[in-house]
């Protein structure tokens, strides 16, 4: 069965008079285990559809259900439980906090959830090896480059094993080496069990994902899928 079903979304954003149709009738359906991305040009949706399957953000209308949760239904504490029990979410800047250690950054969400000290020291200590940022748990964030931060954000993002990887522009503030090492650490992860949703604009990295799915003016222009072999 599907992890998420969206069908029929709209968003139109109002500002007064002005109103922007941001979305069209976007309805997609996502399994578990899939590597997908989003691309298309500046403005399209991407982010605006991002932020609704984190649910950072609600749709005007339509339907969207994750791990068979009528996401509509929910009062807006539950909402919250929801995304931090099922999604992770990284974000093009980071996002780190620059006072806490590495360490401190990915125990964070553990925290949140009331978990015994020990078990959040071995999960920080697993995730962040999973990213190769096992070597600097006492650094704070300004003293690593782009990649790494952008690494401790995904360990963040994946530290409490959530069904969803929403990760919005990860390469956008790297230089092409470190966005190269990004997208292959997604790669790696996809392939040992995360489900991975990735916008992007780069064509580049947006054909490493398995199933490509490219926006235009709000609505899905094309959608590759790449053969099973
Ligand atoms: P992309 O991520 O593909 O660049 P966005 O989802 O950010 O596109 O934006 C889609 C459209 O919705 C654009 O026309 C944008 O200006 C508009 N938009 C996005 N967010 C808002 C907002 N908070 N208020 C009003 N309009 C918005
Ligand atoms: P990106 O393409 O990197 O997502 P955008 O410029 O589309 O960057 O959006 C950056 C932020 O500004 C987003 O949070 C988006 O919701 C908001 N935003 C985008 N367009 C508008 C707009 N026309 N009015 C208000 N907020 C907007």
């Amino acid at each position: 069965t599907a992890l998420v079903t969206i069908y029929n979304i709209n968003k139109v954003y109002s500002k007064g008079q002005v109103k922007t149709h941001a979305l069209h009738n976007i309805s997609l359906s996502i399994n578990k285990g899939e590597f997908i991305s989003i691309s298309g040009p500046s403005g399209c949706g991407k982010s605006t559809l991002l932020s609704i399957l984190g649910l950072l953000d609600t749709p005007t209308n339509g339907s969207y259900q994750l791990a068979n949760i009528d996401t509509h239904q929910l009062k807006v504490d539950q909402r919250s439980q929801v995304r931090n029990k099922h999604i992770g979410y990284v974000f093009q800047s980071f996002n780190l906090i620059d006072s806490l250690t590495v360490f401190e950054n990915v125990a964070l969400p553990l925290e949140h959830r009331g978990m015994p000290h020990a078990d959040i020291k071995a999960a920080v200590e697993k995730q962040l090896s999973a990213v190769n940022m096992d070597g600097r748990l006492a650094h704070k964030p300004s003293q690593l480059s782009g990649g790494q931060q952008q690494r401790v954000a995904i360990a963040r993002a994946l530290v409490g094993n959530p069904d969803l990887l929403l990760v919005d522009e990860p390469t956008g503030n790297l230089d092409s080496q470190n966005g190269d090492a990004v997208m292959q650490l997604l790669k790696t992860l996809n392939e040992n069990g995360a489900t991975v949703i990735m916008v992007t604009h780069d064509e580049r990295y947006s054909q490493m994902a398995r199933r490509q799915i490219r926006l235009f003016d709000g609505k899905i222009l094309v959608e590759h899928k790449e053969a099973v072999a």
